[in-house]
């Protein structure tokens, strides 16, 4: 699969996007927070995720603060986090089961050890 464009949104819709993706490189994390939220993110370039409706979100930075996560502070939802990529460059992390039309559980996922980080 290749980069696809998807749409999504919080649950009650204040945060809205396009994003483009390709789902075959979701990733599962079992840090403190993922493991809470049953987080199945994509990681694209920051410029791949653009705002329909770009409602506040309230960001939350935890352990060495290097990512911001952002949620809606009306539903609760976490739609997407902002951080920098050695190599690559600002990034962000979409929740993929905000996607429409996806069921993220379906997809093949890397597990990502980030209890240990
Ligand atoms: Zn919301």
């Amino acid at each position: 699969m290749a980069n696809q464009d998807y749409t999504g949104s919080c649950q009650c819709g204040a945060v809205a996007f396009t994003v483009q993706a390709d789902l075959d490189r979701t990733v599962t994390c079992n840090c403190s927070r993922c493991r809470r939220l049953g987080s199945v993110l994509t990681f694209v370039p920051r410029d791949a995720l653009r705002f329909t409706a770009d409602g506040p979100t309230t960001e939350y930075r935890f352990n060495r603060q290097a990512i911001a996560h952002h949620f809606c502070p009306t539903c609760g939802i976490q739609t997407h986090a902002f951080g920098e990529m050695p190599d690559s460059g600002p990034m962000a992390a979409v929740n993929v089961n905000c996607l429409d039309g996806v069921d993220a559980r379906a997809l093949p996922s890397q597990a990502v050890d980030g209890a240990s980080h």
